[in-house]
């Protein structure tokens, strides 16, 4: 029996459940990987953002062990009281090196890279123009700051402008912007964004989790992708997807990573990145300084996916990136969809409202570099066995 004062909570979930809502949380019983063990049974893996098949390279395996002789694992502190390592500042070096940035500045996750920027860049007072589809972290550090929120059309410059004209009597502002949009696999037209930043010198901020490691050359980000160096003054990034490990920076304008040193409360009060996770991190920038190997198969494993899946007739949506949504309506055929792809031994998730709007469920592949030419292959033969079973493709 739930104590009283839980008991609203039992509802809540109870509701949930009958609804079809209830997050179901599988777990994973092997390394992280084109192929993961699930229920003691091998499955092909298209759930994960382990992009470049970081998450188990033997080279950041190798690093971990290692720093872990060196330095141990825990950092005891936070990063502004005994939590700074040499370690953390030699990945802060490194990443900016990589991403081609004047500074960096790294945290415990994406998440709290936001948590720590946005609050530390605007207040009450000031506006926060946002592009409506921005991730939970974005909408949560925007909350935090106390600034007023416009939130302008999915990935369209022209109504952010409008919203910057229509909105006056603000003190400073601040334009922010996921990278690559998870859901859909788009990207921002941050050039064009980046035209209406500097025409209103407002400071330009790009989240772009999951760009970082993927876009761009060699995976070196966004920014990169479009040539933007000097002129976005935030990227964010995250060490936790295409990295394969877990963590979160900032990388841009040398004042801004100076004043996030010194204001970003989540590196202020909460404890820095431990010592296998830096290492590991580190490494991870040399793989991809060293060859844009990873990065390529990437991309081709993800071209053959998304062709193969269009050719047998199913809407792959307006994907640019690695991210390969099917289109599949409502929750209960993609809910579906997805249970029998796991029957054939494909993981791949479906995505139902409210994480995207109604009518639009879908099952979303992640396409990563862990995947070899016969995974693709058994994955295609699943999808295409399972859509026309539903028949959501002919014949
Ligand atoms: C995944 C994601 C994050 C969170 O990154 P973590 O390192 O997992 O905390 C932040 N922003 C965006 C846009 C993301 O997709």
């Amino acid at each position: 029996m739930s104590d009283e004062s839980v008991r609203w909570i039992q509802e809540e979930m109870d509701r949930l459940r009958e609804a079809g809502l209830l997050a179901n949380i599988r777990a994973i019983e092997s390394p992280m990987d084109g192929r993961v063990i699930i229920d003691g049974r091998e499955v092909l893996n298209f759930c994960a953002n382990n992009y470049l098949g970081l998450a188990n390279h033997p080279r950041l395996r190798e690093a971990a062990k290692q720093a872990i002789d060196d330095y141990g694992i825990g950092p005891g502190a936070v990063r502004t009281i005994a939590g700074t390592m040499t370690l953390h500042l030699e990945l802060e070096r490194r990443l900016a090196q990589f991403k081609k940035a004047a500074a960096c500045i790294t945290f415990q996750s994406g998440f709290m890279a936001n948590l720590a920027t946005i609050p530390a860049l605007v207040g009450r007072g000031d506006v926060i123009f946002s592009d409506e589809l921005n991730h939970a972290s974005i909408i949560d550090g925007s909350r935090l700051s106390r600034a007023k929120i416009v939130r302008y059309n999915h990935a369209d410059a022209d109504d952010l402008q409008r919203k910057i004209q229509e909105t006056t009597d603000y003190r400073r502002a601040l334009i922010v912007t996921d990278g690559v949009f998870s859901m859909d696999g788009d990207m921002a037209p941050l050039d064009k964004i980046c035209e209406v930043a500097e025409e209103h010198g407002i400071i330009l901020m790009v989240d772009d989790a999951h760009g970082e490691g993927v876009v761009g050359q060699g995976g070196r980000g966004i920014v990169d992708h479009f040539g933007l160096h000097g002129r976005v003054q935030v990227e964010v990034g995250t060490l936790s997807k295409a990295f394969g490990v877990v963590g979160g920076l900032v990388a841009g304008d040398r004042t801004i990573v100076e004043w996030l040193r010194q204001r970003g409360r989540p590196f202020l009060f909460s404890s820095a990145m431990t010592v296998p996770d830096v290492a590991a991190c580190i490494e991870a920038v040399s793989v991809l300084e060293e060859s844009t190997d990873l990065v390529d198969r990437l991309w081709s494993n993800a071209r053959v996916l998304k062709q193969g899946l269009q050719e047998m007739g199913f809407d792959t949506g307006h994907s640019q990136t690695p991210i390969v949504p099917v289109m599949l309506g409502e929750a209960p055929l993609a809910q579906e969809f997805s249970r029998r792809l796991f029957d054939e031994g494909v993981f791949a998730m479906a995505i139902g409202y409210p994480t995207v709007p109604m009518g639009k469920a879908r099952i979303r592949v992640m396409n990563t570099a862990a995947h070899s030419e016969q995974d693709l292959e058994e994955a295609l033969a699943a999808f295409e066995r399972v859509g026309k079973m539903l028949s959501v493709i002919g014949k």
